[in-house]
């Protein structure tokens, strides 16, 4: 029996839940883990696997939001300062420290931007990673061999943290275990059962056997980001949609674009926000966009326009810009932006909302992968202010991920024997739950965002070291390889914009 099987028999053998939560992205996971830690009988249902929706498709930073203090959002970025420093020392394995450079071209940015960069570190106190410093024209081209110089006055420096996204996430998977929570991947909510109008449990089905499952619980929690309204519309048929959807992607390129360690701040593009270039696993990742869309989608596709958008910025910036050819990874992630007022997406605030519906649930909405950990605090105190029996709340502030001592988790199987990747996905499929090609080449490893064309290549005999491992027929390997590579050409940019004959 894997380690999947053991978690669906528990859930299914469990009369009686204190908290189920409904996803398993950030936001789902943080709460997973404060409630397991407090001691009450935890489960977490996620439709497709961890960090499939926008927790695996995030800029990969743990930061204060250098664009919120441009917005005066003081307290937001203070909070996410905080979150930060204690993510920082919650998960050492997984966070790490990036320095920033914004390239200037006039005194005056120079000036403004090192203001406001000195005011970040103040805000960051005790916790902070590094001090704000203003550079000369050529130690900003030290700290950015491949920047374009001409017209360069100089640069500001500053420091934010960086993370994998997925591996955090399946980090809190199985620290969540650990406090004793039951996780199950591939298992989606498909109702809610109500006795009155209070909601007393959550209908689910397994999509690996496809059977279903009514699941009694004292507490329900809608964290399903994106798809937040759906949950919403199941406890209330009437319910208006509240989140805003808006995409944003980022583009992977080989190093050779950009060399150095440390990474690009664009503080201005065309349509008024910051544009990233950041070295990560041996590569670079180029982003973000913020497209407005209307329909919600686990797998969003990048817009031909947001790719040009990208690539055009880049031009402007390094000497030897990247073209569409040269991308090796396409993704696209979806904003769960709370609509609280009619403002432009680029300008709601990123913060979280809780709302507790008539019938009890708790949806936890927006936020961000910094101050998840604070996201969930805020919905424990909810459940512990509604609960009628005492609950004794566990102060995560300082709980450890369960592999924090651990070394950093690899990413790619570029360079890997047979053997080693056969190992790992052993590993993963006992402490992670993979369950398909897709689980092990876009989240356990980061292949798939690395590199989506040696990805494809190493579908097939990721899918036959699966079907081992599980005890799954040639049909299912042969579904597996198709489904992946199909998804995989999603993640491939078209190398032309425009239809060839126009
Ligand atoms: C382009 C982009 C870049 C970003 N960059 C950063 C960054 O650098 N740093 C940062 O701090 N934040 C960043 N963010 C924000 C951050 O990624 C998100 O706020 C966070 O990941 C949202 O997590 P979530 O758990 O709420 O949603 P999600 O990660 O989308 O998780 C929701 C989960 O619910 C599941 N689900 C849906 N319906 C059901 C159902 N019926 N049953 C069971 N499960 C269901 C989905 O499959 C999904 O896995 C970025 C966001 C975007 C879009």
């Amino acid at each position: 029996m894997n380690q999947r099987d053991r978690q669906w028999k528990t859930l299914q053998s469990t009369p009686e839940w204190d908290v189920v939560v409904i996803g398993g992205g950030a936001s789902g996971l943080g709460v997973a883990v404060h409630a397991a830690a407090s001691g009450l009988k935890t489960v977490l249902v996620e439709r497709e696997d961890f960090a499939k929706g926008t927790s695996g498709k995030s800029t990969k930073l743990i930061h204060g939001g250098v664009r919120y203090l441009q917005q005066g959002n003081i307290k937001l970025v203070r909070e996410a300062l905080r979150e930060r420093g204690l993510l920082m020392k919650n998960a050492p394995h997984l966070v790490s420290d990036m320095k920033f450079v914004i390239p200037t071209y006039t005194w005056w940015t120079r000036l403004y931007y090192g203001i406001g960069l000195k005011v970040y570190d103040r805000l960051a106190g005790k916790l902070g990673l590094g001090k704000s410093n203003f550079h000369t024209a050529s130690e900003a081209k030290g700290f950015l061999p491949g920047i374009n110089s001409r017209g360069l006055r100089g640069g500001v420096s500053y420091h934010d943290g960086q993370f994998d996204d997925a591996h955090l996430a399946l980090s809190l998977v199985r620290t969540a275990m650990q406090y004793g929570a039951t996780v199950v991947n591939h298992c989606a909510a498909t109702g809610l059962v109500k006795e009155g109008r209070k909601v007393v449990g959550v209908e689910v089905q397994d999509g690996i056997r496809g059977v279903s499952h009514t699941l009694r619980a004292r507490f329900v929690v809608n964290a399903t980001g994106a798809f937040s309204d759906s949950i919403l519309h199941l406890d209330r048929p009437r319910h208006k949609p509240i989140i805003r959807l808006s995409q944003g992607i980022h583009l992977v390129v080989d190093r050779k674009f950009f060399p150095g360690d440390t990474a690009l701040l664009i503080p201005k593009t065309d349509d008024g926000r910051i544009l990233f270039a950041v070295p990560w696993h041996e590569k670079v990742i180029l982003g973000t966009t913020d497209t407005p869309i209307d329909e919600v989608s686990s797998e969003p596709v990048p817009m031909d326009t947001e790719i040009d958008f990208i690539l055009h910025h880049l031009q402007r910036y390094l000497e030897q810009a990247p073209k569409r050819e040269d991308v090796l990874s396409a993704f696209a992630g979806i904003r769960p932006l709370v609509r609280l007022s009619d403002k432009k997406t680029s300008e709601l605030a990123r913060d979280h909302v809780i709302r507790v519906g008539r019938s009890g649930m708790i949806s936890v909405l927006g936020g961000k992968w910094t101050t998840y950990r604070k996201m969930a605090a805020d919905v424990m105190r909810k459940i512990e202010s509604r609960s009628s029996a005492p609950i004794r709340l566990a102060d995560t502030r300082m709980l450890r991920m369960v592999d924090a001592g651990n070394a950093p988790r690899a990413a790619s199987i570029e360079r890997m024997t047979e053997d080693e990747v056969r190992g790992w996905i052993a590993e993963e499929v006992e402490h992670s739950l993979c369950m398909t090609v897709d689980d092990f080449l876009s989240r356990r490893t980061r292949q798939l965002l690395l590199n989506a064309r040696v990805a494809s290549e190493q579908a097939p005999f990721v899918a036959e070291c699966l079907a081992e491992l599980l005890g799954r027929d040639a049909a299912w390997q042969k579904e597996q390889v198709d489904s992946f590579q199909s998804l995989a050409l999603n993640y491939l940019p078209q190398t032309s914009s425009k239809p060839p004959n126009q």
